[in-house]
């Protein structure tokens, strides 16, 4: 029994697309892995959400820092 042969579409090459190869179906198992990797460190968030959040916590230290500074006078 043999898998249909797909060509990986981030390196080319070509692969087995067995039922059970987690990822993509276009992609071999080898570029599958990194990506999976990637997600979970991004914890889903896009690149807009992420400014977002980076904003939002810039904001809640100044405000803390304001907060502080205000108690200490
Ligand atoms: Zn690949």
């Amino acid at each position: 029994m043999s898998f249909p042969i797909k060509t990986c579409v981030v390196c080319g090459e070509e692969f087995e697309l067995r039922p059970d190869k987690p990822g993509f179906a276009n992609r071999c198992p080898e570029c599958s892995a990194p990506e999976a990797e990637e997600q979970a460190d991004n914890r889903h968030l896009s690149a807009e959400e992420r400014k977002a959040l980076s904003e939002v916590n810039a904001e809640r230290r100044k405000v803390i820092r304001d907060l502080l500074y205000r108690k200490d006078r």
